[in-house]
């Protein structure tokens, strides 16, 4: 009997990902006596952190930050071994929440989703996986993550390579070897700069095949001591609520210099600088208080990292070429790195400038750039480190039809438009976690990811202790927070940049900034409100009946609240 001939499993809440997002929302819905399942295309849970195995991959968030902090037992008994943990340990962690937590009989792997629709007169949704096998229930939450479309972009003769092609967030389980290998890595963003010094440990020859040169900064990676765990453990509240009221959701986040930049002198801003350095990881950015809003700030930290490049890499041609000039510092994600930089002083690593001379094709033995007379790059294998199409690949793969069965995917043709992030107009009961239009990759995603689940399901346990069964944005709210998104936005130096922020990494995308820069604090203080006014810019169905006679704000109000927000 095939899967599609076989009756829908019947839940209240069907919740599509089992990384961070997932598990913690299926815990959360189990808590209100929920039917839930969690469904995951993956053999395995731990989403980003099962998917990424790449030679060096590993978190740039602190690890004691970046982890769940709702459960003071959890935090208490896991222990961090590094500042940066790898992908196995992070995995481990996940592996152990679903055990901890009992989550494992509510997750079903090895399960695509291929569409949802809704179904009005049943106020339902209903899920098909690739199997033909179907999920209904009353509410549908997509965890399926901002970082987990991975994409290959297309090259002239790519079929013809007879070596083998990996792609970073797609990474084989038994992992690779490249001992003796003529290795090309195409992309120079994290994934490619975390693999890089790596891959160039093992291979024989590698060529690293940069379009973008993109800014780095040591990581200063290191075992945590006993001491230093000791006293996070014994401050973990005090370090989760700095994190839950910062911008970036991390609680140990500190500006090393008040004010711009520019209010230094040259050797004032150097020493900050340094100190920055020397401390290692993304904080880098908050060496001063006005780098990603001030250009003229920010070019000063670009000009200290292009020194540390030219004292570092000692080819003075391939320095110059891994200078960043095209975008300010911090408007990519700027990049942690081990030995970065000094693996180009390694006598079997060339950079490959794609600026001079772009991929023309892949050839049957190599990659080749240039014209007719270009030069040909003979490889073994080809690791693509070319990133995702982020934010919004995972939910559009996924054919979403809402009310009147109208799709997500012409909704968001000029770009997402959500409501806070969480919801969009037109589709009722479906959540997203870390939705655009939310903080999500421009925070500590864990302080993020908890914040949705857990608005999310306090919304949820509301509808029911009210006798809700349908909740949607209106239209206008949606609008006026899509407009405040691209607002906040424009008032940095964000937009700048041709990232995947803004869509630009994957051909033919709208380019929209995408997630919310107004910060961690500021965006929850926002949702909170909205939930204890009633859910304000919300219609809950229902709620002419039971709540006649509360005061309802009209649009204008609800504007200004959001653009203090
Ligand atoms: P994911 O972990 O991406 O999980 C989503 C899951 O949904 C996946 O398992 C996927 O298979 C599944 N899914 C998607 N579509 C479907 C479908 N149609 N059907 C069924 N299942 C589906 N963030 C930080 O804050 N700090 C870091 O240091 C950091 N490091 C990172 C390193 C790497 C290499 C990458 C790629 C990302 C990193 N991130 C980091 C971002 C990271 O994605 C998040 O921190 C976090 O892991 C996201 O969790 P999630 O559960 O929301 O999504
Ligand atoms: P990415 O930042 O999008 O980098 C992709 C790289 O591939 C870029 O250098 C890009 O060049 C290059 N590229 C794409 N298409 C190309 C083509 N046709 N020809 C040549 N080069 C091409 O992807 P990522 O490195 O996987 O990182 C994505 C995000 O995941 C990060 O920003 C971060 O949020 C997260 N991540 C975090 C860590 C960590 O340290 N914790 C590690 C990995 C990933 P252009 O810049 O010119 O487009």
């Amino acid at each position: 009997m095939t899967a599609r001939s076989t009756r829908p499993v019947e839940l209240d809440a069907v919740i599509v990902g089992a990384g961070f997002s997932g598990l913690y929302m299926l815990h959360r819905l189990r808590a209100l006596g929920m039917r839930a399942r969690v469904v995951e295309a993956g053999a395995g849970v731990g989403g980003t952190w099962y998917w990424n195995r790449y030679p060096g991959a590993r978190c740039d968030s602190d690890s004691v930050e970046y982890s769940y902090s709702f459960s003071k037992e959890l935090e208490q008994e896991w222990r961090w071994t590094e500042r940066f943990a790898t992908q196995p340990e992070i995995l481990r962690y996940l592996e152990h929440v679903a055990d901890r937590f009992d989550l494992r009989s509510d997750i079903q792997l090895a399960t695509p989703i291929v569409s949802a629709s809704f179904d009005d007169e049943e106020n339902r949704w209903v899920l098909e996986s690739e199997l033909g096998e179907r999920f209904t229930a009353t509410f549908c939450i997509m965890a399926t993550g901002c970082l987990s479309t991975w994409r290959i972009p297309e090259i002239a003769g790519q079929s013809t390579f007879q070596g083998a092609s990996y792609h970073t967030g797609s990474w084989p389980h038994e992992g690779v070897d490249f001992t003796g290998k003529r290795v090309g890595v195409i992309g120079t963003g994290s994934s490619g700069i975390q693999s890089i010094p790596i891959i160039a440990e093992q291979a024989k020859e590698l060529y690293v095949f940069q379009r973008t040169p993109n800014f780095s900064v040591p990581a200063r990676n290191a075992p945590l001591t006993e001491e230093y765990q000791a006293h996070v453990r014994s401050t973990y509240g005090e370090l989760r609520a700095k994190a839950r009221a910062s911008s970036g959701g991390l609680g140990a986040f500190e500006l090393m210099g008040a004010g711009s930049a520019l209010e230094r002198t040259a050797a004032e801003r150097d020493e900050i600088y340094e100190r920055a350095w020397a401390k290692g990881g993304a904080l880098f950015l908050g060496s001063f208080g006005d780098l990603v809003v001030n250009e003229e700030s920010n070019k000063t930290a670009r000009d200290f990292i292009h020194r540390k490049i030219r004292q570092i890499v000692r080819d003075p041609k391939t320095a110059e070429a891994l200078l960043p000039d095209d975008h300010p510092l911090g408007t990519k994600r700027i990049c942690v790195d081990t030995d970065y930089y000094a693996t180009f002083n390694r006598p079997n690593v060339t950079l490959v400038d794609l600026r001079r001379s772009p991929i023309s094709e892949i050839t049957p033995s190599g990659i080749k750039t240039g014209g007719a007379d270009g030069e040909e790059y003979p490889v073994d294998c080809i690791v693509y480190a070319t990133g995702f199409d982020a934010m919004t690949g995972a939910l559009l793969r996924i054919d979403i039809r809402g009310r009147e069965d109208r799709a997500l995917r012409d909704e968001w043709e000029g770009g997402p438009r959500t409501y806070l992030g969480l919801m969009c107009a037109g589709f009722p009961n479906l959540f997203t976690v870390t939705g655009p239009g939310s903080p999500s990759v421009l925070s500590n995603m864990t302080t993020s990811i908890e914040q949705h689940v857990e608005w999310i399901s306090d919304c949820i346990a509301h509808m029911r202790a009210g006798g809700f069964d349908r909740i949607e944005p209106t239209v206008e709210a949606q609008d006026d927070w899509v407009e405040h998104v691209n607002d906040v936005a424009h008032m940095t130096l964000y937009p700048k940049a041709k990232s995947w922020y803004v869509g630009a990494n994957v051909p033919g995308k709208p380019q929209v900034f995408m997630p919310y820069v107004g910060g961690v604090g500021a965006y929850r203080a926002k949702c909170t409100e909205i939930a204890e006014r009633g859910y304000t810019g919300f219609v809950l169905r229902g709620e002419e009946r039971r709540s006649k006679g509360r005061p309802r704000r009209d649009a204008r109000s609800e504007r200004a609240s959001r653009s203090s927000g």
